[in-house]
Order: C-alpha cells, then structure tokens, then sequence
C-alpha cells in the first residue's frame, strides 16, 4: 500500500515527512512500488525502524518499508540451522527467538536497535562480533524489480560498511533488501573476545572458570548497553554518531603521544571516535537542543527540538575541532535522508 504526506518515525526524534511511503510485504509489493516509483519521478528510498538515519524535514521520492517479518527454517543439520527472516522483523526480538531455541551466535549483538532488514547495511556489530559472521545471503529486489540472492562476499561487508550503505552514501539506487539468511549455531560456543564483557561475566583472565551459556552472554551484553548507552525513548540518540578511525603506525604513535590508546586492527590500528572526541573536549558539551551524551560522547542526544541542520552542524563542529586536533577525520556513521 502506499501513502502520501506521512511522517517518518525515527530514534532521533526528528520531525520529517516523506512523499510518499509504501509499506513492502512481498516481491509483488516491490515491484508495484518500483512501477509507482518511476511513474511518478520519486526516487526510491529504504527504511526500517529510523535508528540510524538523520532524516531531513522533508524527505522526497518514496520510501519503502518491508513489514515481512517471517522466520523460516530453511536447513538444519547436527551442527547448525539456516533460517531466512524477513527484513521487517525487529533485530532484538528475532536474538531473543533464535536463543529461546538453542540456536546460537546472535546473543552478543542482543539489544541492537532497528530491523533485520538493515542490519546487512551497515554489518551491525557489538561486542566482538559483526553479523557478517553469521549471514548466507540477502534477498534483495534491483530497482528494474528483478530479484536476487546477494551472497555474504557480494555484501562487500567491512566496519559497520556494506555495498548498501555506499549505494546508500553515493546515491545510487538502492538494493531493497527483503530478507536475510543467516546460519546459527546448535552448540553453545561464546564470543568473549570483547574485554568488557568477560568481566561483566566475572570470568578473570587468570582463572579458568566454567564458561557461560549464550543466554548468560545476551543478558550481559544488554546490562552493559542499558548502563551505558542512553534509551533512544528518553533521550533521542541514533547510538554511535561517528565510526572508530583506522590509522596507519605513524598516525597511530602520534595520537599515542597526545593521550589516545590506538589498538591492533586488520594490520592498522583502530582509535576509540569517543577518546577523541572525549580529549578534544566534547564530553557533555550542549548546544541548545544538541549535545554529546556525558558518559559517551560519541552519542548525539537531541535533548527537545532540535532540528536534522541542528545535529548535522554540531556533528560537523566535532569533526572540524577532531581534524585540528589529531588530523584524524571522523566519519559519520549514520545515513542522511532528504
Ligand atoms: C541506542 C542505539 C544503539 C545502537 N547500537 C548499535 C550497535 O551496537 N551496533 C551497530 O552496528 N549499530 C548500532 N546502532 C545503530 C542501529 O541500531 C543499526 O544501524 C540498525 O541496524 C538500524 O536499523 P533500522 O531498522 O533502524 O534502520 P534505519 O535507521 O531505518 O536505516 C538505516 C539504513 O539502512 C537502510 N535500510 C533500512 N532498511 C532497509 C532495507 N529493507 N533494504 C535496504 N536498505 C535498508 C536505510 O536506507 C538506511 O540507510 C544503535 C542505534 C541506537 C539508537
């Protein structure tokens, strides 16, 4: 079905509305929205649950939503279980179901706001894991409506980066994403690389204990988050406004020298956005209705009625104050829609 002159929900709470909207419940309704799409000369947007986009007053052309939100199974054998899931399934609730049925490898991306649909989009990831690890495919509909299965390797996945966020980022067509097949695991193996979260389960690096069952790790992972990270429902925020920077070696002894703690990653070396942002001295600081969330400053709040240009402003002021502080550019990691 599609709607026109509605308003766009989104963690921000930022008031906007799109042209038109047409909610996506199968391949028909793509392809019908595809048809209303080029009679009309509206370009063809996506969007799942609005937790990371900065959405313009005004958003043109038409926004598809997917409300397909069915969890098949699809194989099972002794050591895993294939399932596809509809993109319009809320990503917490499907962790959740797939725990409650012994299967097992989402638990350390548990709370995680927004759809499964966009999870691929920007590789969602948390506590050591990224759900690259886990996906098969995408089921996805072109925009001249023909549908196909994206492998894992055509996603081009890499840190919270996609081929649908750069389509998304360079303004090409978007690949509507349908559904998502996913392999999970029947045995209990844990992820506990994520420093934090062994501690959270008071396991010690000296000591061998017992390890904790996937179900343990998932109520950890969501009392860290809830401690850490503001609800969007109170405090509207988008989580993580900015990408942690990979730099070279020399970047990375150079910021050491000022007070960051740059670590190994992927043969460079990754920096905590928030420790810079944090040193550059953005810690708490609020401008009107805008500001850095004080126990982590790489979360934007809009604190009443901030306007898409309020938050887009002060993000860029952090930016600019980061880029002459450490010459490391700060990449947003939210989607702009206008
Ligand atoms: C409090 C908080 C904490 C967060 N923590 C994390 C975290 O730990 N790790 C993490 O990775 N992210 C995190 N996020 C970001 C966000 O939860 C994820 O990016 C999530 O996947 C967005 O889902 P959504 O449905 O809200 O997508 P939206 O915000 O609606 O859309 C995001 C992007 O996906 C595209 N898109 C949406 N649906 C589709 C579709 N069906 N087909 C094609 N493209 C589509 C949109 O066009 C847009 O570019 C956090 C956000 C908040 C508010």
């Amino acid at each position: 079905m599609i709607r026109s002159e509605i308003s766009l929900k989104n963690t921000l709470a930022l008031t906007s509305s799109a042209d038109h909207v047409a909610a996506v419940d199968s391949v028909a309704d793509a392809q019908d929205a595809i048809e209303f799409g080029r009679r009309n000369d509206a370009e063809l947007r996506c969007l799942g649950e609005g937790s990371n986009v900065v959405l313009m007053p005004r958003v043109s052309g038409l926004i598809c939503r997917v409300t397909q939100a069915d969890i098949t199974l699809v194989n099972t054998d002794a050591e895993s279980v294939t399932v596809s899931v509809g993109a319009g399934k809320n990503w917490h609730e499907l962790v959740q179901e797939t725990l409650a049925q012994n299967w097992y490898g989402l638990e350390n991306l548990a709370l995680i706001p927004g759809s499964v649909g966009a999870a691929p989009v920007q590789n969602i990831g948390a506590y050591g894991v990224e759900v690259a690890e886990r996906l098969v495919s995408v089921d996805v509909v072109r925009g001249d409506g023909s549908v196909h299965k994206m492998s894992a390797a055509d996603c081009e996945f890499g840190y919270r980066d996609s081929i649908f966020k750069r389509r998304v980022a360079d303004g090409s067509q978007p690949l509507l994403i349908l559904a998502i097949t996913l392999r999970l695991s029947k045995r209990p193996v844990v992820n506990l690389s994520y420093r934090d979260l062994g501690k959270a389960l008071g396991l010690s690096e000296t000591k061998t204990s017992v390890l904790p069952s996937p179900q343990q790790v998932a109520e950890a992972v969501i009392s860290i988050r809830r401690a850490k990270l503001p609800d969007p429902g109170e405090h509207p925020n988008v989580g993580s406004f900015f990408k942690n920077p990979v730099v070279d070696e020399g970047a990375a002894a150079r910021l050491g020298e000022l007070g960051a703690t740059p670590y190994a990653f992927n043969g460079g070396f990754k920096v905590s956005a928030a420790q810079l942002i944090d040193l550059a001295g953005w810690k708490g600081v609020r401008r009107g209705d805008v500001g850095c969330w004080p126990q982590q400053p790489l979360v934007l709040i809009n604190y009443g009625q901030a306007t898409a240009q309020n938050v887009l402003d002060f993000a860029n002021d952090i930016q600019r104050s980061v880029s002459d502080t450490f010459q490391v550019e700060l990449e947003p990691e939210p989607s702009v829609l206008s």
